[in-house]
């Protein structure tokens, strides 16, 4: 198979041919279809993530059509079109039984623990337990874009932000992460801040729902101006991009009671921010982590796809081939794309 391939991190990553990958007996192997770029494959790739060992095949975003099965998968056959959250559980742990496959201490990770998907083929464990069937109207390219920045901020704004109609939503950082969770966060029926230094991402950020927006890059005291336009702060605030500045604003904004949700991953030199917390303490401020969704959640996320509530095909960027994602990947820090760039051509 054709695939993206690094032995050293930081350094140009190769497109080469290798050998196909073979199924686990509990796993599939998947024509990959659409896989999508993200911030988490930067961090790998610089050498921040030690889940990876070299050398490593990056992505983790996907859908595609199930091509092969190992014997002991009931659940899907070849041809099948799928997806699969980017945290499998092992779906025998104390965890996956609870229903929370996302924190599994035995989870796949495509393009982390394991080879990814910027490939022709990958190799996926667990298959029963993690797949997900896609609804016949969904492309592959929007499937894949669900698999983490959509997922993830479904999770960070149902399941761990508890957001209802009528509450302030304040949402840090307005690349995939951020404006996937503006959509999901008004579609609940929120009223959603966003907050960039781009203008660009800014006015995106207003077209998928956000009702007020601050320039981090002209505003001084960003946590001060949240207060303002909600009259005592956010309910709820998210770190969609993930440094200690935003992590601090995040909290810092919160009014008494409110929920943080750290979305953007801490690695290397930001993997201890600081963080405020007499106020944490004194207005019993909440603080989750949020990390990837679960399958069986999957249901009540493409049912609002399905009915039109959510439109992440909005997100996506650019399409682009597996030669265009060597540049991609290694300007990722500092590109300044809108929306979620998808690798549709092999
Ligand atoms: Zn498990
Ligand atoms: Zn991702």
């Amino acid at each position: 198979m054709k695939a993206m391939y690094y032995d050293a991190f930081g350094t140009t990553p190769d497109i080469r041919m290798l050998p196909d990958p073979t199924p686990s007996k509990d796993g599939v192997v998947i024509k990959v279809e659409a896989t999508g770029l993200c911030r988490s494959d930067w961090h790998g790739w610089m050498g921040h993530d030690p889940d990876i060992a070299l050398p490593h095949v990056p992505g983790h975003e996907l859908a595609g059509t199930v091509a092969a099965t190992g014997r002991q998968v009931l659940r899907y056959k070849v041809g099948d079109r799928v997806t699969v959250p980017f945290v499998s559980g092992c779906g025998r742990c104390g965890e996956c039984h609870s229903g929370n496959a996302q924190v599994c201490p035995n989870q796949f990770q495509p393009g982390f623990t394991h080879w990814g998907s910027f490939a022709e083929y990958v190799a996926i464990d667990f298959a029963d337990q993690n797949l997900v069937h896609l609804p016949e109207n969904l492309d592959y390219a929007t499937a894949a874009s669900l698999g983490c920045r959509f997922a993830t901020s479904f999770r960070a704004i149902v399941d761990q932000g508890r957001v209802r109609g009528g509450e302030w939503v304040a949402v840090h950082g307005c690349g995939g992460v951020g404006l996937s969770a503006i959509m999901i966060a008004s579609a609940l029926g929120a009223n959603v801040i966003g907050i960039d230094i781009s203008e660009t991402k800014l006015s995106f950020a207003r077209e998928v729902g956000a009702v007020a927006t601050i320039d981090g890059s002209v505003t001084g005291d960003i946590a001060e101006a949240v207060r303002e336009i909600t009259k005592g702060g956010a309910h709820v605030s998210i770190d969609a991009l993930g440094s200690p500045v935003t992590c601090f604003n995040s909290i810092k904004n919160l009014r008494r009671r409110g929920r943080h949700v750290q979305v953007g991953l801490m690695l290397g030199e930001h993997a201890a921010p600081q963080i405020p917390m007499a106020q944490v303490i004194g207005h019993e401020l909440e603080i989750y982590g949020s990390h990837g969704m679960q399958a069986w959640r999957y249901e009540a996320m493409m049912a609002m796809l399905e009915t039109g509530k959510l439109n992440p095909q909005k997100l996506i960027g650019r399409h682009i081939s597996l030669e265009e994602a060597v540049p991609a990947l290694m300007t990722m820090d500092t590109a300044q794309d809108l929306g979620i760039s998808v690798i549709t051509q092999f």
